[in-house]
């Protein structure tokens, strides 16, 4: 039974989610987006890596804690999406996802929703992170240029 707290766990199994909120490796990340903290894995050696999983994909030591950023990064890539059969983003096509640079983290780049009007995107874009939630009740982080602010949804629905 699952209720907005309890998302159950699916990874392309259903056309609802594509992601997993239950899956152990991202529990912290998860738990950061609650508190709109986009946190990061750090091993034993001090190495930050992403996406999360037990050992460093740098050295293999596993993770020993987890990190803050300051949610700031550049976008590096994008495409824009106008089509998907994801029910959870279907209103909201045409939409940009980009591979986000962390600015106090260079060495990750994560993928994310980019609310920014196409026009706008440009390498290097400087962009910000805002959290908003889904109408599963999980809370997202979602990327914004720093010098325009969106005028769609606020920020924190
Ligand atoms: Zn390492």
């Amino acid at each position: 039974m699952s209720t907005s707290s309890q998302v159950p766990a699916t990874i392309g199994a259903s056309q609802e989610r594509t992601f997993d909120p239950a899956h152990p490796d991202f529990a912290p990340y998860w738990a950061g987006c609650v508190e709109e903290r986009l946190l990061v894995p750090v091993c034993e050696d001090g190495h930050a890596f992403w996406p999360p999983r037990p050992t460093c994909s740098r050295c293999y030591r596993p993770t020993a804690r987890w990190v803050e950023t300051r949610g700031r990064g550049s976008l590096y890539s994008w495409t824009v999406v106008h089509r998907t059969r994801n029910r959870e983003f279907a209103a909201a096509v045409p939409y940009v996802v980009g591979m986000i640079t962390l600015a106090d983290l260079p060495g990750i780049r994560m993928v994310g929703h980019v609310e920014a009007d196409r026009s706008l995107l440009v390498e290097g874009l400087e962009l910000d992170v805002v959290f908003s939630e889904t109408r599963h009740g999980v809370r997202l982080p979602r990327w914004r240029p720093r010098s325009a602010p969106w005028r769609g949804e606020r920020a924190h629905a």
